[in-house]
């Protein structure tokens, strides 16, 4: 029963082995899902396709079991579907968000989570409008089915999507609702004020708000803040103020069996933190990490 539990990190994509070497990576922490950008967040440059070992990695993967439909991508920072100051900065999140459905589909992986974006100075009803809008026109351009999981945030600088109900609109009013999910972040609702410490009770909140069909993705992380901070710091299970048996009580919480968890948890210097907590979140037992 246990070995269903999926649980995986964020892993990484670099050269020589990128795709190939994700996956050996999320093995050697006996993960049963990961999630890997497809290439720096922070930038546009990336490996083509060809270069990635996709086909090797995708192997690896059916050999271990892995359920390829909840294997994660997260989409990159520079996107802001919210962003109307120009119509290049308009088109720019459009077309980057566009490339990487398309890039994340050529991976074999359903899953994208995407941040909602930032406000600026617009109202938020506004910037919520213009999300839709561009989520939309992107969808109309990718003939696939991967599935656009918008991210709970924490709150902090002009960023959207900070509330259950902002989550909601967006994916309310998104016309291809095959197309359309959400990925709860557990540091970003707490340090957006919401308190984890009953799983249920947050379950029926977000299943009165958005419904809880929506949920794709589970981002599990500590919070170095307290709730309500609006700061977004992630800290290692059970080093912050949400604590870890909330966290394991949340990771298994019944209605979410078929939900990827997803450690965002922060590295302690050079040092991987993720076999250690995936082990903690399989047996319950919190450990100080060993280096
Ligand atoms: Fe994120
Ligand atoms: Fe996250
Ligand atoms: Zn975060």
């Amino acid at each position: 029963m246990e070995d269903k539990f999926l649980i995986g990190s964020h892993v990484s994509m670099k050269a020589p082995d990128f795709y190939l070497g994700s996956v050996l990576e999320s093995l050697e922490n006996n993960a049963t899902t990961l999630m890997f950008y497809t290439g720096a967040p922070q930038n546009t440059k990336r490996t083509p396709i060809e270069n990635c070992k996709i086909e090797e990695a995708i192997k690896l993967l059916k050999e271990n079991n892995f359920d390829l439909d909840k294997l994660v991508c997260h989409a990159p920072y520079l996107i802001n579907l919210a962003n109307r100051t120009s119509k290049e900065k308009e088109e720019f999140s459009i077309e980057l968000l566009t490339s990487e459905i398309n890039r994340c589909a050529a991976f074999g992986c359903k899953l994208l989570v995407l941040h909602p974006g930032m406000r600026l100075s617009y109202p938020v009803e506004e910037a919520l409008d213009y999300i839709v809008d561009g989520l939309n026109r992107t969808i109309e351009n990718c003939d696939n089915d991967v599935i656009i999981c918008i991210e709970t945030m924490a709150g902090k600088g002009s960023e959207v999507g900070t509330t259950f109900e902002e989550i909601s609109y967006i994916v309310k009013h998104v016309k291809n609702q095959s197309r359309i999910g959400v990925c709860l972040d557990t540091c970003h609702i707490n340090d957006a004020g919401y308190d984890l410490s009953n799983s249920d009770a947050l379950l029926d909140e977000f299943d009165r708000v958005i419904g809880l069909n929506y949920l794709k993705v589970i981002h599990l992380n500590d919070s170095k803040s307290i709730r309500g901070s609006r700061k977004d710091r992630h800290a290692n299970l059970g080093k912050g103020t949400i604590g870890f048996n909330t966290l394991y009580q949340f990771a298994h919480n019944k209605r979410l069996i078929d939900i990827p968890k997803i450690l965002e948890t922060p590295w302690i210097g050079e040092f991987s933190p993720y076999k250690q907590e995936i082990e903690m979140l399989r047996t319950g037992k919190w450990f100080d990490i060993e280096k």
